[in-house]
């Protein structure tokens, strides 16, 4: 009865654990930041199912931390293994005793067979019931150890856990391994879906929503020099519609886009906000880089967007301050004002401020 208890106690750990893989997946922070994070709740895992192992028979305690170790690597992948394995045998070291050395050699082990199961190569499409039960099979490879290692009274004491570890690693793989794939699924999905919000579906370049969302990300970061922003509008487009069609004024818009991709920086970001139109953010630049920016995006906008005999063209807006922060909507007033004067002139030009509004 007491050892049901203490199985439905792990069972509990394991659950804790899923809520927080799940909340941990959904967060938006860089990839090895949240498999770290994930690795080290894993990790607190096996450290609190050690803290409470299982009475199995008198002198005879199993505890399910390889199963947690087995779990990161299988389900965050090799940081979250080398995190959770940190943190299992650090705590295994600090508690000490007997079998410390069968106890961190299984950890090891659990923890490579693990992150070959999340190896992307390795990985199933999809984790079925029976490869659930492969897995919890493959993490009970560390009982070997103890049959090859221990003699004598050793052996008679290890000898009536076997079928209690391959009870918790079999179930708890196909319990929470079915758990933990749904969420990772999902929090996958929702990425997804969160990305795709702020990208233009036709050019995949950003949209206006990624584009307010990346002004502050990128814009009002510490700098040496100014900043710029290039607002681009595509001239007399409507006439390219007219006579080409409306697919070929699509296919325009993505050449122009890679035309536009290619004239810029590593960091720089590029965003469609309207039919024809696009706008560019330069952090940290000077003024005559800016400039030089500009102008090779027209040109590059000529050369690629036109075939068979049409010319596109371009009429660039600039936008440039050098000190403190402006708004998104002010450097875009401003920039639509240099791109209206550049139509004003005759279209296919880059208007540059020579002295910026404040
Ligand atoms: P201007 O030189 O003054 O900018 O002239 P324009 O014809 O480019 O300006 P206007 O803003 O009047 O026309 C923009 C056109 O862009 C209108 C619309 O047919 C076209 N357009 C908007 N979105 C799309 C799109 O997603 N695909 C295509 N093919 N055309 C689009
Ligand atoms: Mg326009
Ligand atoms: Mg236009």
């Amino acid at each position: 009865m007491q050892s049901a208890l203490l199985v439905v106690q792990g069972l509990g750990l394991l659950a804790l654990l899923t809520i927080a893989f799940s909340v941990v997946h959904g967060m938006s922070w860089r990839r090895e930041v949240r498999h770290a994070v994930l690795g080290v709740c894993f990790g607190v895992g096996a450290v609190m199912a050690m803290m409470q192992p299982i009475t199995v028979a008198s002198g005879v305690i199993v505890d399910t931390r390889n199963l947690f170790i087995g779990f990161a690597g299988a389900f965050i992948g090799p940081i979250g293994a080398v995190f959770a394995l940190i943190v299992g045998a650090t705590a295994r070291i600090v508690i000490g005793g007997s079998g410390l050395a069968l106890g961190l050699t299984s950890m090891v082990m659990v923890s490579v067979i693990g992150t070959l199961w999340g190896l992307n190569r390795l990985r199933p499409p999809v984790m079925t019931p029976l490869l659930c039960v492969f897995m919890g099979l493959s993490f009970s490879l560390t009982l070997l150890l103890g049959l090859a290692v221990l003699r004598g009274p050793a052996l008679q004491n290890y000898l009536p856990i076997i079928p209690f570890i391959l009870l918790f690693n079999i179930g708890g793989s196909v319990i929470f391994g079915l758990l933990f794939e749904r969420e990772r699924r999902s929090a996958r999905r929702e990425r997804q879906l969160q990305k795709d919000a702020q990208l233009d579906p036709l050019t995949a370049a950003y949209n206006r929503r990624g584009l307010d969302k990346l002004y502050s990300d990128v814009m009002y970061m510490d700098e040496h020099f100014g900043r710029g922003l290039l607002l681009i509008d595509l001239d007399h487009f409507k006439k390219v519609n007219d006579t080409c069609g409306h697919a070929f004024g699509d296919e325009v818009l993505r050449a122009a886009t890679k035309a536009i991709q290619s004239s810029v920086r590593a960091g720089d970001v590029v965003a469609r906000i309207g039919g024809e139109e696009f706008v560019v953010l330069l952090p940290d630049l000077t003024k005559d880089a800016a400039r030089r920016i500009g102008e090779r995006i027209r040109t590059a906008i000529n050369t690629a967007a036109g075939v068979e005999g049409i010319t596109i063209t371009a009429s660039v807006g600039a936008s440039f301050w050098e000190h403190g922060g402006r708004s998104l909507e002010a450097a875009l007033k401003a920039a639509d004002g240099s791109m209206y004067e550049a139509k004003r002139q005759g279209r296919d030009r880059m208007v540059f401020p020579d002295t910026e509004p404040r």
